[in-house]
């Protein structure tokens, strides 16, 4: 990973605010993202660019934009990604064109991206809203994590020793939502978003 370059800083200016989450997996971030963009159906979420494969069900341009790792790295060397990272072994940016043309049109910016990312993204745009969400603790999220079934033995070892570093960093974010009930939690995030979000929309509660 490469800090992002400051020279290509970009200070969020006018228009929209961009909100931050992080989690260690297992934390419940995406069943939380989804309920908040159900939610405020006008915010806009960043689709990563990865070069992980795609899971059963999960759609190109939807999900993710899948790649190749030439095709990311061409991307690295051209200033393409606002913010990179590698995790679990794979490559995951954010394009820093449609972020920055999402934010100017006055759009508010949901970002799913990890640790690294919101680092590098803090220093492109201080203002940024970082949220993480963890759960009430780690063994829960080792519970978590080994129920899922999703993972074999080795990607699990992996993502719970990411999940512990990443706990570690939760001092980096503006807010912390511990994800202990969902429901309780998705109201927390929910009031969050709304407390901060630029303009009251139809949706905005
Ligand atoms: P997954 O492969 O399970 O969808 O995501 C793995 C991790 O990568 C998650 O923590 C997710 O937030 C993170 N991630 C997804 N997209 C990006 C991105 O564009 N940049 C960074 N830094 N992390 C990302």
């Amino acid at each position: 990973m490469s800090a992002a370059d400051p020279t290509h800083a970009t200070a969020q200016v006018v228009g929209g605010r961009l909100f931050v989450v992080s989690a260690p997996s297992g934390a419940g971030k995406t069943t939380l993202c989804a309920a908040v963009r159900r939610h405020f159906g006008d915010l806009a979420y960043s689709v990563s660019y990865t070069t992980r494969a795609p899971r059963p069900g999960e759609q190109h341009g939807r999900d993710y934009f899948f790649i190749t790792r030439e095709e990311f790295e061409a991307g690295i060397a051209n200033n393409r990604w606002a913010e990179w990272a590698r995790v679990h072994g794979n490559l995951y940016g954010t394009s820093a064109q449609w972020i920055n043309d999402t934010l100017l049109a006055g759009k508010d910016i949901l970002l799913d991206i990890d640790v690294q990312g919101a680092r590098q993204m803090l220093v492109r745009f201080p203002q940024a809203i970082t949220i993480f969400i963890r759960p009430p603790s780690m063994a829960v999220l080792e519970a978590r994590l080994t129920g899922r079934g999703t993972d074999d033995a080795a990607a699990r070892a992996l993502r719970l020793a990411n999940a512990k570093a990443e706990m570690a960093q939760q001092d980096l974010y503006r807010h912390v939502v511990v994800n202990d009930d969902l429901g309780r939690a998705t109201r927390e995030l929910i009031a969050l978003l709304a407390r901060h979000r630029s303009k009251p929309g139809p949706n905005n509660r």
